[in-house]
């Protein structure tokens, strides 16, 4: 039998990371100690209160029946308890917010609700890849807006076409930025809402790194800014926030019509998440927070200890505010994937190619702070032998 694929599954983008994937596993396989900054997946587990509620939760038979695909009411009311607590932003959760099984999965699902055939999304780019990806399985064009370091990784709105911009019906953002670790200001997102206003697109702000903050600095709710639940929603995950990435849950928040049609998708395409899940996230969503300010502090001192190391090899990173990732500037003669592969091959560092993320990534790379302190440390001890020689 002849198997034909879609030609919506022959149109993916090819995977940017598999040659680096098999350098990877060659370096492992002889042997060396490779020091990996390549994946955004934390290594700190998750705040033992939460596994601890879970391991009661699971006992409970009452949760292994069929959850409904929007959450419990008790889950959505803790979500609203964090958003009005951190942000105080105001959200029936009847109304304003859904559960979901991650945020990846929203994000995939949402396009679905909104776009027609070549209707446009617009997408940040370098960007998290899933927003063009669900964009295209759901029929639609993708239309790119560059995050340009001469303008704090923020889009150019006034940059859009026309006749873009008359085809565009979502936009899709995410502050703090993964992978430029860019911070959106109060001003950019009051210019966002006044812009979905004028042009009636949709907007989606993805918040995944909303509580990975650093040295005082809070990162902002889109929904704070006047007028933005009348144009948008925002998707929470406790996947970085909690050490949760193998959970599967989160939420979205926002406007109510546009909370509906992703109810609408999702109760046809899913049945929700494990109830023994959401209760676990109920405990941390309204736990005092310490948890949160504790894996902060690790991270800023794994951050200060690699932008230590960049620095002492002559390399120039910016100290992000935000995120868990360095972004930077490869040297001087190398693109974005050939510093790559010389950090591999001559100092056993995986550190991820800026292309890969989109074309105005490239000559960027991008390190995740998911190693220790001591790793960082090393991580410097092999950049001066390799780069200063
Ligand atoms: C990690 C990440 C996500 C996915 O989070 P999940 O809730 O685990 O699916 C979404 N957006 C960005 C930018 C991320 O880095």
């Amino acid at each position: 039998m002849d198997i034909a694929l879609s030609k919506r599954l022959l149109s993916l983008p090819p995977y940017l990371f598999v040659e680096l994937d098999r350098k990877k596993a060659e370096a492992v396989k002889r042997g060396i100690d490779v020091i990996d900054l390549g994946i955004g997946d934390p290594d700190i587990p998750t705040p033992q209160f939460i596994v601890e509620r879970m391991k009661q939760a699971v006992e409970y038979s009452p949760y292994h029946r069929y959850p409904s695909s929007n959450g419990m009411k008790s889950f959505r009311e803790a979500a609203a308890f964090f958003m009005k607590r951190r942000f105080s932003v105001e959200l029936d959760p009847d109304r304003e917010i859904t559960s979901i099984i991650g945020s990846k999965e929203a994000i995939f699902h949402l396009p679905l609700a909104f776009l027609d055939h070549d209707d446009i999304a617009l997408v940040p780019s370098p960007g998290y890849p899933v927003y063009h990806i669900g964009t295209l399985f759901a029929g639609g064009k993708t239309y790119y807006l560059p995050l340009l370091e001469e303008n704090n990784f923020l889009p150019d709105l006034n940059s859009i076409p026309e006749d873009v911009l008359r085809r565009a019906r979502i936009l899709w953002l995410n502050y703090p930025n993964n992978p430029t670790a860019g911070l959106a200001t109060k001003e950019f997102f009051k210019d966002v809402v006044e812009f979905a206003q004028r042009h009636n697109i949709v907007v989606c702000h993805d918040a995944a790194y909303s509580e990975i903050c650093f040295d005082g600095y809070s990162a902002p709710s889109f929904l704070e800014v006047d007028g933005a639940m009348e144009v948008g929603v925002e998707f929470h995950s406790l996947s970085k926030t909690y050490n949760m990435t193998g959970w599967r849950i989160g939420f979205v928040a926002g406007n109510e019509k546009i909370v509906n049609a992703l109810k609408t998708v999702k109760s046809n395409a899913d049945s929700g998440q494990f109830e023994a899940i959401q209760d676990a996230a109920i405990a941390a969503l309204t736990s005092d927070q310490t948890c949160v300010k504790k894996m902060c502090a690790i991270y800023a001192q794994r951050r200060d200890a690699l932008a230590a190391s960049l620095r002492s090899a002559g390399l120039k990173p910016s100290v992000p505010k935000a995120t868990f990732y360095v972004w930077f500037r490869a040297p001087d003669g190398h693109s974005s994937q050939s510093f790559a592969s010389f950090l591999l091959e001559e100092a056993g560092i995986v550190a991820t190619p800026g292309n890969g993320f989109g074309g105005p990534g490239e000559g960027f790379v991008r390190m995740a702070l998911t190693v220790s302190v001591e790793r960082m440390k090393e991580v410097g001890e092999r950049l001066k032998r390799v780069l200063c020689r």
